[in-house]
């Protein structure tokens, strides 16, 4: 199995990180997370060939450059089954407020627990871990995990709004986080990289 090439961009005014994830051998390439319009996101779209565009969940933020990149690469957008409903609520998934009216394209494939996305000779797992929304999701491959608001370095996503809630929220952590693989990197939907380890150790929410 390859190793991916990892670009991290952090787009729009609450510095989500979306991430270009490309498979070296052949430019095919993943977009996780389109957060928000971007001349840095359009290039990367223009210069490979984006198989999925991946949503680790429906919130504004992490959503807002969906619309812009769909029409330019024509392709499938992903998300969980149960954040269907976020996708389709401006009041519940907080687009509303960021003042961009996008009409969001349409899901074209929905997401379910161990469903694989394949990227050139590589697979991106996906493992539901609702508790942040209902439907989101991590993305694991052997060595390193796209977190999204699930998990950030030290902390772990807000669990008060619409469709949160603690209780599956630390369930998801135990079940589907803490026994990722030692040594897996963490990829974060806001702030820095970890790796599981480290936050084994130190993240007050996985103790
Ligand atoms: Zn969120
Ligand atoms: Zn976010």
């Amino acid at each position: 199995m390859g190793k991916l090439d990892i670009h991290r961009m952090t787009l729009g005014d609450l510095a989500t990180n979306c991430y270009l994830v490309v498979d070296p051998d052949d430019k095919r390439a993943v977009i996780i997370d389109p957060a928000a319009p971007s001349t840095e996101l359009t290039r990367a779209c223009d210069t490979h060939s984006i198989e999925y565009i991946l949503l680790t969940h429906a919130h504004a933020d992490h959503i807002g450059g969906v619309a812009s990149i769909q029409q330019q690469t024509g392709s499938p957008v992903c998300l969980h089954q149960d954040d269907l409903e976020l996708y389709a609520d401006p009041v519940a998934n907080l687009s509303q407020f960021t003042g961009a009216e996008v009409a969001l394209p349409g899901i074209d494939r929905i997401l379910a627990d161990d469903d694989e996305i394949r990227l050139g000779e590589s697979v991106l797992r996906v493992r539901h871990t609702p508790g942040h929304t209902p439907g989101s999701i991590i993305l694991v491959t052997t060595d390193v995990a796209f977190t999204g608001d699930t998990l950030f370095a030290g902390s772990i996503g807000r669990t008060d709004l619409p469709g949160g809630s603690h209780a599956q929220m630390l369930t998801s952590l135990d079940t589907k986080v803490k026994n990722l693989a030692p040594g897996t990197v963490i990829y974060p939907g806001h702030g820095p990289e970890t790796d599981i380890e480290r936050e084994i150790r130190t993240n007050p929410f996985l103790q």
